[in-house]
């Protein structure tokens, strides 16, 4: 137990290093990569690579997202402020909404795979994170009960930027959120300003669709 904890911890030491080389520089988001144990939110068969700077699969052909998009949309999200109340579309595996959980006063997540969901919420029980707030429901919808939202993360792809997000968005809030075809999309930071909507291209990425509806297998 003590033996393998160790080799976590250098793992995780060594992505941190990987992700500071690729220009995270907040530290407060480096921490939480060196701290969360990404290992618990892997499935059994990648376990091995829980600490690779990659995407890994998770079940219905969904995945983890690579720890360097973690802490790079975490950063943008965050821009150095503290946020009080943010808003996450596609719980998955439930790392992200940790790493969140651990930095933002209140985290609301919304997942579309109940199954997803539920094995999410044991992790962050067993992490003692009480701060998370998460239904099974469409996430284009948003969370209108809780909006106004601080900031906003999305990590499935939109063809098009939601407009119950964007309604449900204080003002001067960020939206953090992949916009575009299968597979091929930019990484768009979307700032709500008394002007209108302030777009930013951020980088290409590749996030599986965000999908409209709940699952129904
Ligand atoms: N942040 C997660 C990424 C999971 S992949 C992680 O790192 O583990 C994206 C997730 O978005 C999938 O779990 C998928 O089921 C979910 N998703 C797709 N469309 C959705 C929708 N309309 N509403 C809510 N969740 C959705």
């Amino acid at each position: 137990m003590v033996a393998k904890d160790l080799i976590w911890g250098d793992r995780q030491r060594h992505l941190v290093e990987q992700l500071q080389q690729q220009g995270i520089v907040d530290a407060r988001v480096l921490k939480q990569i060196q701290t969360v144990p990404r290992h618990q939110f892997v499935i059994r068969p990648w376990l091995n690579h829980a600490y690779d700077n990659t995407a890994l699969p998770l079940e219905y052909g969904q995945t983890i997202s690579q720890p360097y998009i973690v802490a790079h949309m975490t950063q943008l999200l965050l821009a150095g402020q503290s946020l009080l109340k943010v808003l996450e579309i596609g719980t998955g595996s439930g790392y992200q909404t940790a790493i969140l959980a651990n930095l933002v006063k209140t985290v609301y997540t919304v997942e579309r795979i109940k199954i997803l969901l539920d094995k999410a919420k044991q992790q962050w029980q067993q992490l003692a994170l009480n701060n998370i707030y998460a239904k099974c429901d469409d996430g284009y919808l948003g969370w209108q009960a809780h909006a106004p939202f601080d900031g906003m993360l999305v990590t499935a792809a939109a063809s098009e930027i939601p407009e119950h997000l964007v309604a449900q968005l204080a003002l001067n809030g960020r939206l953090v959120i992949p916009v575009g075809q299968a597979y091929h999309q930019e990484l768009l930071l979307i700032t709500k300003t008394p002007q209108g909507l302030q777009r930013q291209f951020i980088e290409p990425v590749s996030f599986v669709p965000l999908m409209k509806g709940l699952d129904t297998e």
